[in-house]
């Protein structure tokens, strides 16, 4: 499967994206909450997909939650990078990535939808994210 890599830009943590689809066809989108905006956070998953969060620093891994708190946002305690969010649940953990911390952004990535998740409850919002996110196969300890 074509693997896509990020990282935070000091490069103390990062992801392994594995995508069998093309990047012109991935779902991007622009969430509309205060923290993706600030972060100008760009999300992609595929349910299809396997995603391995991994660092080089495990020290610099900052996880961060808020709102519901049902996901943590995982951000580099030195640079401040965002680069994508894991959500555990009885049936496993789900994340995504920050397109915008690929090592290698694709040229043809396909154009972003801005999403509201603001009226989400806390049920709902787990099980979206259970049947669109990617299941997780690695997080740093
Ligand atoms: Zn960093």
């Amino acid at each position: 499967m074509p693997d896509y890599s990020g990282h935070c830009h000091c490069g103390a943590i990062g992801y392994r994206y594995h995508c069998d689809e093309p990047p012109a066809t991935w779902t991007i989108r622009a969430c509309q909450c205060r923290f993706c905006r600030a972060h100008d956070a760009l999300s992609a998953s595929d349910p299809a997909a396997t995603l391995d969060f991994e660092a080089r620093e495990p020290e610099f891994l900052q996880r961060y939650r808020f709102g519901l708190k049902t996901a943590d946002f995982l951000l580099c305690r030195r640079c401040g990078v965002y680069i994508g969010a894991l959500i555990e649940t009885p049936k496993g953990r789900f994340g995504i990535i920050n397109t915008h911390a690929l090592a290698e952004p694709p040229a043809d990535l396909a154009a972003p939808l801005a999403m509201h998740y603001d009226q989400e409850a806390k049920a709902g919002r787990v099980t979206r994210r259970e049947e669109r996110w990617s299941p997780v196969t690695g997080v740093p300890t």
